[in-house]
């Protein structure tokens, strides 16, 4: 079978984008190395609001919102946050993606499933099915295979170079009030935070930071000590790596393209990139179809990280000034300034600002798109 598009990786960027191909009459087959999109999962799933709001998410799989917010320093003195509005929710992410597959199967995407792709050919490519190797004929791949993207080394396209390593233990949740709860301490979590999101029927308790300086495992027991949830009930254990260097330039050529955690659309400061996979879906599928339909390449020019990475710069300098913060001390230090100055805070967790930003996607429209 001929395709269109390959689309590899079904996480929240590759199953948004293969749908929307889809629907624009493309023929799409979309390929993942997991056996089943409700496993391995490593994100925590925390959606803030103006992803619920800007994108059609199943309402019964977020779970209630979260308005409060506290952040401790390493010393545990606390900074209370409470925004206005409901800001977060966590997702049951195994059964938003299968809900995402179902939409994409709607649509006429074929997805297969325990299938890692492997190697560019020149108008296919080549994967391992099971113990199975196949070349699969295709027009055009999206890379939206994550943080450690293949399909961007063998494209040609640039590599994420900075990233963090997160893990985290889901156990039942026990706030009566849903809560997230935000611990700068570079002992335990260098370069980042260690945290507790819980909305009352999960908790995350998860450790993140650069991987030469910690070693995750230990510091994600020492963090569940010191909080006294060292016995509590592991529910699943995840963790990955996040991306934070910004956006990468070089995403799109002739052949593929790059979406999510694969070009580096994750807030360097916050490291949520849930959001921005979802976001930059929609004008990649634009880009995709213009591309196929038209072979003018001013519509991939249109897809590079240039057009973004202004919306990166400020949160860039703000991780430099984390990333340097080693002493606990001079953290204790950052946190009495902040506790000074507590809108710096709660715009970091509560502005609506997307990292992305708004995309003109109606130029690309009315340039390239045939409209039917
Ligand atoms: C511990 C942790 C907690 C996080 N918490 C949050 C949070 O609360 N909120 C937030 O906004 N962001 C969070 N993030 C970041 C967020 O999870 C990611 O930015 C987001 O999931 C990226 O989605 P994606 O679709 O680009 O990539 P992924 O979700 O990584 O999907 C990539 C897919 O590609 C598949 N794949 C990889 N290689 C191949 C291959 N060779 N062949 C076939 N398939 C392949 C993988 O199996 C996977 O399904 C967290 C990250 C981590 C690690």
């Amino acid at each position: 079978m001929q395709y269109d598009t390959a689309v590899i990786g079904a996480g929240l960027a590759g199953l948004h984008t293969a749908r929307l191909l889809s629907l624009r009459g493309l023929r799409v087959v979309l390929i993942d190395r997991k056996r089943s999109l409700a496993d391995g999962i490593h994100t925590t799933g925390i959606f803030v609001r103006k992803t619920w709001e800007d994108f059609p998410l199943p309402e019964e799989q977020l779970g209630r919102p979260i308005r409060d917010v506290t952040l401790y320093s390493p010393a545990r003195r606390p900074m209370h946050l409470t925004a206005a509005r409901d800001e977060f929710r966590i997702g049951r992410m195994s059964w938003i993606y299968l809900y995402l597959l179902e939409q994409c199967a709607r649509t006429g995407v074929h997805f297969m499933p325990n299938t890692r792709f492997v190697e560019a050919r020149e108008r296919s490519i080549l994967v391992h099915r099971g113990t199975r190797c196949e070349e699969i004929g295709v027009r055009y791949v999206v890379g939206a295979d994550g943080a450690r993207s293949r399909v961007a080394r063998a494209y040609g396209l640039d590599v994420n170079r900075e990233l963090l390593t997160g893990i985290e233990d889901v156990v039942p949740g026990r706030a009566a009030k849903p809560e997230l709860r935000c611990y700068l301490d570079p002992r335990l979590a260098p370069g980042y935070i260690a945290w507790i999101a819980d909305d009352g029927d999960e908790a995350h308790i998860g450790v993140a930071g650069y991987r030469e300086r910690f070693d995750p495992l230990s510091a994600l027991a020492r963090f569940r000590n010191s909080i006294g949830e060292a016995s509590a009930h592991r529910i699943e254990r995840r963790g990955g790596l996040i991306p934070v260097g910004g956006m990468l330039r070089r995403i799109a050529n002739e052949r593929a393209l790059l979406i999510g955690d694969a070009c580096g659309s994750v807030s360097p400061l916050t490291a949520g990139g849930l959001d921005p996979a979802i976001r930059l879906s929609s004008f990649a599928a634009d880009v995709v179809a213009a591309w196929l339909d038209t072979g003018d390449r001013d519509a991939l020019r249109q897809y590079s990280g240039d057009l973004f990475r202004a919306r990166f710069v400020s949160r860039s300098w703000m991780r430099r000034i984390i990333r340097t913060i080693e002493s606990p001390m001079l953290m204790e230090l950052a946190c009495a300034c902040l506790r000074m100055m507590p809108g710096i805070a709660a715009h970091v967790f509560f502005a609506r600002g997307s990292v992305l930003g708004p995309v003109d996607r109606g130029r690309l429209v009315r340039t390239f798109v045939r409209t039917s």
